[in-house]
């Protein structure tokens, strides 16, 4: 299962689990056997502390009726006096405040026997309480009757809705509040640890802040319920005082973080992101009023930042989804889901909407759809960037590749040309440019090579050297062009003179030629030698100062008839020979 549906799945789970709950709690609300309406209550409140006594010889012009199921009085510092008259029932009741807010509280009941008294409320431990509920609840015995006066003070909203149930109703109601309580505070430490989890596999650091701000919305319903003061901070009156702003303070601070990172606005909207920044700003300095000033003063500054806060995070949701945000549109969603529960729970404390459970269930659904459709688009939304992510590296990766194979063509187009080049040069290199013939250079290379392979398989080879007879005056009087004239055709005709593939004709230099004939002894030689002055002899050149005759002389040597060690005693010895030829009268050969 992926991410994103196993959050959604978790949701429906949840939305299941609250359907489930409101037909618990609707047929739970059938057997409350005396709701405020049937105790008849009446209620005084008086900026000075009374005590019971006084309370109870005040004129009954000072007590009103309490007509309404909710008994809601908003924020006061007002002391508030209730008082009812209680019939005795064969069988044991409690006396139920399902308010848990409230910093003293007093309960007197007068029976027979004398004034019993219970003081309960946040300002005592916990574990003072008769029955231990993060509500308020006091056993009334069966047979008890009477009148019963309740004095009650707080800085936090001042409600208090009064109901006796039979020992069976309470735990009823009980039951079922802890059952609600318990899916909604477990889907909230599923978030934070999973997110955490998410932040930790991540690095992510949107992953992190959210489960931060999981945890301390977690904190800050807890405070709310009482639910922390009975399970997690018994003894801390501090954190039971100061819970609200605190844990308020921090929920604002990471929520404005952490929409500051999903809807991306540093990116996108800078300026709103700034706004967002403000936001946690404000909500830190909160944070330290809640810390170092009173309930009172730090309940305001932190729902004088609540309201505007909320409403600019809506705005900012709303404009990102207008602006084609894919994300902003859950996030504006969830961040709805949150207001419409506050909105709600505000009408039920107002007395316009009339139902205990939405007033007392509206904030848990809200939230908990909240906490888990954020949970979620922050899935969707990691899982997209990773999608992304990989595009990318998969494009990048692709050019490079590309980019590599181009470099590589263009490398081995260079490297042919070089080649091209290198080739060129090299048969520059052993070329005679005026004849085309081998030049010099390749002669001794060349030289060198035949008679090694030559002498490695005993084989002979002859080598001529060829000097034009007289050449000169031709030059002298025929010019230099005729010269070279003769000297190109030469060329060709000693190259159509050497048949085999093997034998190479080289300009030595001037008018000197050298012929190699491999596996050529002596006698081969100077048939070759004979022939090659005979077609010389008869050969009229062609030239631009007319038809031209020349002679050659030829030093012929072969290792069929002699050893020689290296090519130089071999060059020597064919030099030595066309040396001779020279001075036997020329155009003709000498052996040595
Ligand atoms: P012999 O070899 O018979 O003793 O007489 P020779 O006149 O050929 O002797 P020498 O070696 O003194 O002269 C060689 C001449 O060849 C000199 C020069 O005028 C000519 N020669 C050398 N290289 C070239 C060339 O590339 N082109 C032309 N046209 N003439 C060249
Ligand atoms: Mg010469
Ligand atoms: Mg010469």
């Amino acid at each position: 299962m992926t991410k994103t549906s196993g959050v959604s799945a978790l949701l429906w789970l949840f939305l299941a689990l609250v359907a489930l709950l409101f037909s618990a709690s609707a047929a739970a609300a059938q057997i409350l056997p005396e709701s405020q309406s049937e105790l008849s209550i009446e209620y005084t409140n008086s900026q000075q502390k009374l005590d019971l006594e006084t309370a109870k010889s005040l004129p009954p012009t000072d007590w009103r009726k309490l007509d309404t199921d909710r008994a809601s009085f908003g924020y006061t510092t007002d002391e508030y006096w209730f008082r009812f008259k209680l019939e005795a029932k064969p069988y044991d009741r409690i006396l139920h405040i399902a308010y848990p807010l409230l910093d003293e509280l007093t309960i007197y009941i007068m029976s027979p026997e004398g004034v019993r008294t219970y003081r309960m409320g946040d300002t005592l431990p916990f574990d003072e309480r008769p029955i231990p509920t993060s509500e308020f609840a006091v056993p009334l015995p069966n047979d008890i009757g009477g009148e019963i006066y309740i004095k009650t003070n707080t800085q936090s909203s001042m409600r208090l809705p009064i109901a006796v149930r039979t020992e069976v109703g309470f735990f009823e109601t009980q039951m079922n509040r802890r059952i609600a309580e318990g899916i909604y505070f477990g889907v909230l430490l599923c978030m934070a640890v999973y997110n955490l989890f998410g932040f930790i596999a991540s690095r992510e650091p949107e992953f992190g802040v959210y489960s931060l701000y999981t945890l301390f919305f977690a904190g800050l319903m807890l405070s709310l319920e009482g639910l922390g003061f009975h399970y997690l901070w018994p003894d801390s009156l501090y954190l039971q005082d100061k819970g609200i702003p605190i844990f308020g303070s921090l929920t604002f601070l990471t929520a404005a973080l952490f929409a500051y990172q999903l809807l991306e606005l540093k990116r996108y909207r800078y300026t709103w992101g700034r706004g967002l920044m403000v936001m946690a700003f404000l909500a830190g300095l909160s944070l330290l009023i809640a810390i170092f000033a009173n309930y009172r003063v730090s309940i305001h500054v932190l729902l004088s930042l609540a309201v505007p806060g909320c409403l600019f995070l809506l705005v900012v949701g709303v404009y990102m989804w207008r602006k084609g945000f894919v994300y902003a549109r859950i996030f504006t969603l969830a961040w709805c889901s949150l207001l419409v529960s506050v909105v709600v729970n505000s009408l039920g404390y107002l007395g316009i909407i009339d139902s205990m459970f939405i007033q007392r269930h509206a904030i848990m659904i809200g939230s908990g759809i909240e906490i888990l459709l954020l949970s979620w688009v922050l899935a969707v939304r990691y899982s997209e960037q990773r999608k992304e992510r990989l595009q990318a590296e998969q494009r990048h990766n692709r050019e490079l590749e590309e980019s590599v194979d181009e470099r590589t063509f263009e490398l081995q187009v260079a490297l042919r040309e070089l080649q091209d080049v290198n080739t060129e040069l090299e048969q520059k290199n052993t070329e005679d440019p005026l004849t085309g013939l081998y030049n010099r250079r390749y002669f001794q290379q060349h030289l060198e090579r035949e008679l090694r392979r030559t002498l490695r398989r005993e084989l002979p080879l002859a080598l001529l050297m060829v000097d034009v007879d007289h050449f000169k005056p031709v030059n002298d009087t025929y010019g230099h062009l005729a010269g070279d004239q003769i000297l190109q055709q030469l060329a060709k005709l000693m190259q159509q003179h050497a048949k085999r593939a093997a034998d190479i004709v080289c300009r030595y230099g001037g008018e000197e030629f050298a012929i190699i004939l491999p596996e050529t002894d002596l006698q081969e030689a100077e048939a070759f030698a004979s022939q090659l002055l005979e077609k010389v002899r008869n050969t009229e050149f062609k030239t631009d100062a007319g038809l031209l005759k020349i002679t050659l002389s030829i030093g012929v040597i072969s290792t069929s008839v002699r050893i020689f060690d290296n090519v130089d005693e071999l060059f020597k010895a064919a030099d030595d020979a066309l040396y001779a030829a020279k001075h036997e009268g020329r155009d003709r050969l000498a052996v040595q």
